[in-house]
């Protein structure tokens, strides 16, 4: 863990696509802004900042979604915040594809929400079908259909240092299907019975399980810095999905919309606030091999309230000395809320290790 202190640049592997470079920017990729037009000034502040640290050498499309209509006040504020070459898409959001499914008894939703009140965002039916698009839906959306790679970006966050290589390219080449900067543990409230449903899935179907999956990181064998008993057995680790680079070639398989269908079918992401973060990052351990999954420890990024800084070289300017660590850094509280450090020993192969 600690050799991972050191400082980072960017991984080290030959063949980083630079800006400038005749392959630059092309990978099918967008960005994908899912917001409201009340979140118009906070999503602004996001992408000045990707552009300023990573999208102006790249140009990447980007794909604005929302349950409702955006108003054109919304859609001309962005297109005038962006240069006039960025390719922009906005689009609304089947209700099929977002309401809650008729399964749902909205009178036993209501009372079960009652009891999860302590719950982050528990009572706001628009939350419970936030994570179920994300996790279900998404890549099905018109406008994401055509593309392979998708980076998620919300509202609010923040980029420190310049990222000066395609990190888009840099997944194709290095065969990764997804990418993440920060990894959790969850409130086993919010999930308690989504291992046991999972465990009924893969009951079903055990060849769906790949054999080198991120096991030991799901386990509840590790670190137990609260009382996990309630989730029988799912650590909670999760990707914080609020910063994803996905291939959704892996999203859009059968196995994952498989055990999407099972999920949804069980009624958890209403019955109980299943995120789309633990249901993802399940779905990667189980179903993907571990080592097509990238830690991104060089790109430097607050959502509030967790941060990633990482420590650049002396010669280094990327960060302008910018990169302010926030209330919690990586490396701080390894032992409440952390879960990267389980990663690390359990998930990463020297390969993966000396990237950094
Ligand atoms: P948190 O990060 O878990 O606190 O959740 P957020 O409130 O940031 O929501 C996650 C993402 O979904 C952000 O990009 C939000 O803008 C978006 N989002 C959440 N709820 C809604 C909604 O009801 N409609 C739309 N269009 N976007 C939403
Ligand atoms: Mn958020």
């Amino acid at each position: 863990v600690d050799a991972l202190k050191k400082p980072i640049a960017e991984p080290k592997v030959a063949g980083l696509i630079r800006a400038g470079e005749k392959k630059a920017g092309n990978a099918n990729a967008a960005i994908l802004c899912l917001v409201r037009n009340e979140d118009l000034d906070d999503i602004i502040g996001s992408i000045l900042e990707l552009e300023e640290q990573f999208n102006g050498d790249f140009q990447y499309p980007y794909v604005f979604l929302n349950d409702g209509e955006f108003t054109s006040q919304f859609k001309d504020a962005i297109l005038r915040a962006l240069p006039q070459s960025r390719k922009v898409e906005f689009g609304t959001i089947d209700p099929e594809l977002w309401n809650m499914p008729s399964d749902i008894d909205e009178q036993e939703f209501n009372e079960r929400m009652e009891k999860l009140s302590g719950i982050q965002h528990a009572d706001q039916v628009s939350y419970h079908n936030m994570c179920r698009f994300y996790s279900k839906a998404f890549y099905h959306h018109p406008l994401m259909q055509k593309y392979k790679y998708a980076w998620r970006v919300e509202p609010g966050v923040h980029f420190y240092c310049k990222i000066n290589y395609d990190v888009f390219q840099f997944m194709q080449a290095n065969d990764k299907i997804y990418g993440y900067v920060l990894n959790l543990y969850d409130s086993p409230e919010s999930i308690e019975t989504l291992w046991v449903r999972t465990l009924d899935f893969l009951k079903e179907h055990p060849s769906y399980l790949h054999e080198k999956g991120a096991h030991e990181w799901i386990r509840d064998n590790v670190q137990k810095p609260r009382n996990y008993d309630m989730t029988k057995g799912y650590s909670t680790c999760h990707f914080w999905t609020n910063f994803e680079i996905t291939d959704m070639d892996f999203l859009r398989s059968t196995i994952y919309e498989e055990f999407m269908a099972f999920l949804d079918s069980q009624k958890g992401f209403y019955y109980e606030r299943w995120g789309d973060a633990p249901v993802r990052s399940l779905a990667l351990a189980l179903f993907a091999d571990k080592s097509r999954i990238h830690w991104f420890r060089d790109i430097a990024y607050t959502h509030f309230p967790y941060t990633n800084c990482p420590a650049c070289p002396e010669d280094s300017t990327r960060c302008n000395g910018d990169c302010k660590p926030g209330l919690f850094v990586p490396w701080d509280n390894l032992e409440v809320e952390n879960c990267q450090p389980t990663w690390i020993k359990y998930e990463m192969s020297q390969e993966d290790l000396d990237m950094y």
